[in-house]
This record gives C-alpha cells, structure tokens and sequence, in this order.
C-alpha cells in the first residue's frame, strides 16, 4: 500500500511524475510539463489516468493540460490561478486533501514563486511534490509573491518530517551546487557537492532530494544562519538576490 512514484525527465530540464495510489489502482500526474512525454509514460506503463494535479500555473507545469484531459478524460485539480492557462475542474485549496483513491495529499500553500502555487504532501508515504517552490539546494525564483511570502512557505516545507522525500521540478542541482558554495563553507554542502557532481557525471538525477538534506545544505533554508544579523526574512531576501545575480 502506499503511493508509487514514477519520475521521468521532460522537457530541456524538467521532472514530470505520474503516481500511483497502490490501494486502488488510481494514477494521477503531478503538473503537465508536456502532454505527449506523460501519455508515452503511462502508455510504457500500461496506466490509465484519471487527475492531473497541478502546483502551479507556469507552462512548464500546466501547459499540457488541455491535451492530456483531451486525451484520457481526466480530471484537472489544480489552483485556482491555472484557470489562466486550463480551467480546473477541480480547484486545489491549502488545507484541503487532494484524494487520489485511499491516498490524500495534504494541499499546503506555497506561494511565492507565483502567488496561488501548492505543494502536495502525503504523510503515509512520505513524499511531497513541491512544484518551483523548493529545489535541491535551491528555491524558486519570485516571479509573483514577496520574500515574506517565499520565506512563509518554505518554513512549511522545512517543518515536514526530515525524512520525508521531496520531488521537486527541475534538475538546477549542479548550478544551486555553485551558489551554495559561493555562500556555504560548511563541510556538508561540499560533501553535498562532490555526490551530485558524481551523479551528473553520469548523467542521474539528483532529484528526489529530502527534507533532512535540504535543512542540513540548502543556503535559502540556511539563510538565518548564513546572514546573522539580519531579520530571517531579509536574510533570506538577501541570499535570493545574491542567487538571481550570481554568475558560477
Ligand atoms: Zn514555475
């Protein structure tokens, strides 16, 4: 029992995830980076799917959408804010459960990167998809929300059990890797380094990453820390401005 989760990169350099709640069969795909991608997948699998489950309104996650309810009938849960692209049949509200069969993902609002993005959780599992909002080692831009806002909702990722697995995205690790160490001396975050240059280096992913690892190396959760003096929010707005400017 439980949920499985199957990975799969899209895309130049996205992740795309179909799941399957193991109870009842039922699968869903986290975003739709792209449309044909996702039915090839499941098509590999012998899957049928019934929700399309969104994070976030960017293309990269809800663009292919259309195509795919199109293509299978399946629902759209998503917020609010993918009316813009694809309109939901579902919305996604934080604090509410997002069921696929017997497994509910918790719905936390994450916004920051855009104002409505979720992040979904499911606690039986352990696992959590996280859309743009945390990477490995890295965060999400602010295209839409404030530095007050981001901070808020990665906190609410950060106090997740440290073992919990978090799929996020994108494969940004090796540049946040750079960044990282540009602001980060500590013996973690190189040890850190040279394990996702040796996975790169043979062309892996770094990506699912954890909670634990993230708290333990991740210079956005560090901030505090890496920035004594400043509030934690202006700490944290300090180290993504640095990040947005920095050229490794
Ligand atoms: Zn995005």
């Amino acid at each position: 029992v439980g949920l499985q989760v199957h990975q799969f990169p899209c895309l130049a350099d996205n992740y795309g995830f179909l799941i399957q709640d193991q109870a009842s069969g039922i699968v869903a795909c986290i975003d739709s980076p792209d449309a044909q991608a996702v039915l090839a997948q499941l098509k590999l699998r012998g899957w049928t799917l019934s929700l399309i489950i969104n994070t976030h309104w960017h293309h990269d996650h809800a663009g292919g959408n259309d195509a795919l309810r199109e293509a299978t009938g399946a629902l759209v849960i998503a917020p609010a804010e993918v009316a813009r692209v694809s309109r939901p049949d579902r919305v996604a509200i934080p604090g509410e459960t997002c069921w696929v069969g017997e497994t509910g993902l918790q719905i936390i609002d994450t916004g920051g990167h855009t104002l409505g993005h979720v992040s979904f959780h499911d606690p039986g599992s352990s696992v959590a998809f996280v859309g743009d909002t945390l990477f490995a080692m890295g965060c999400g831009r602010l295209f839409e929300g404030s530095p007050h806002q981001m901070w808020q909702s990665l906190q609410r990722l950060a106090s997740l059990p440290p073992e919990t697995i978090v799929y996020c995205s994108h494969e940004y690790t090796e540049a946040n890797c750079r960044f990282a160490l540009s602001v980060d001396d500590d013996p973690a975050v190189r040890q850190r380094a040279e394990r996702v240059a040796d996975l790169r280096a043979l062309d892996l992913p770094t990506v699912p990453t954890t909670i634990g690892d993230e708290l333990s190396t991740n210079p956005f959760l560090r901030a505090p820390l890496l920035k004594p003096g400043l509030s934690e929010v202006e700490a944290f707005a300090a180290l993504r401005k640095l990040k947005d400017e920095f050229c490794g």
